[in-house]
């Protein structure tokens, strides 16, 4: 059947060529011609329509922009250099009385352990622990093979005696300087995988850090320079410098908390 039409409008097109070919060239006129330049020309005017309209939006857009932002910053200026010269009154008024005491933001805190003071990196002594029965300090330690996290215990007595001795002895030839000890301290024994050196001190926010069971645990050096500046920071000791120095002061001031009467003032 096709084969047949195909050949019948092969012959209708021989036959009516004129009246084809001129309907044709109609239809392709009135087909091709009105599409194209209708697109083309619908186009090219949407075209410009939409430059026409872009360039109508910045213009219109520049001075709605310009008339509001001219208009109201005449009035928001002094009010936005009002508020930017109270702003920072403010700021200097709240950051200037927490320096100046050199205590923190506040004057106390929440003792974060029974043996620790109100005070931020502040412990009590050892006389006024034994006054209340506290002999026996505690910290939670995190294995570093198993993971697991368990509490230590340490006799504050012993373990401040031993440390006490150590400080008295070597304080002048460490120079100011942590000793290996401390720096890279020897970590405790796992009590679930009997690892040794491998339980790390779980150390807190700076504000609830451990300072004294680190201190007896003699693991100050896990602390990072940060943590110890904090420390010194809030005990009166404002000095940067590399973390076995940091570290040193850190132990030296702790020490002297626990026992003011010690020989644990610098270069005494
Ligand atoms: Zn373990």
């Amino acid at each position: 059947m096709s084969s047949r039409t195909r050949k019948l409008s092969v012959r209708d097109d021989d036959l009516l060529d004129q009246s084809s070919s001129e309907e044709a060239r109609t239809t392709q006129q009135e087909q091709q011609p009105q599409p194209p330049p209708v697109n083309n020309d619908q186009d090219q005017d949407e075209d410009y329509l939409r430059k026409t309209e872009l360039t109508m939006y910045f213009l219109v857009q520049e001075p709605t922009k310009e008339n509001p932002d001219q208009e109201p910053p005449r009035q928001e200026q002094p009010q936005q250099k009002a508020q930017a010269v109270t702003a920072p009154g403010q700021r200097r008024a709240r950051k200037k009385p927490t320096n100046l005491p050199g205590h923190g933001k506040s004057a106390t805190v929440e003792p974060p352990f029974p043996w620790a003071t109100d005070r931020r990196a502040q412990v009590h002594s050892m006389k006024y622990l034994l006054d209340k029965g506290i002999k026996t300090i505690s910290g939670d330690g995190e294995c570093k093979r198993c993971q697991k996290v368990f509490q230590i215990e340490y006799n504050l007595e012993e373990k401040f005696s031993e440390i006490a001795e150590y400080v008295a002895k070597n304080k002048f030839d460490l120079c100011d300087r942590a000793p290996k000890v401390w720096t890279n301290p020897v970590l405790p024994k796992c009590n679930f995988c009997n690892q040794d050196n491998c339980v790390k001190p779980v150390i807190n926010k700076k504000k609830s850090i451990n300072w004294l069971f680190l201190l007896l645990g003699q693991m100050l050096g896990c602390c990072t320079l940060g943590q110890l500046k904090y420390f010194c920071k809030h005990t009166g000791n404002h000095r940067t410098g590399a973390k076995d120095r940091v570290l040193f002061l850190t132990y030296l001031g702790l020490c002297k908390q626990v026992n003011p009467d010690g020989p644990f003032d610098l270069r005494e």
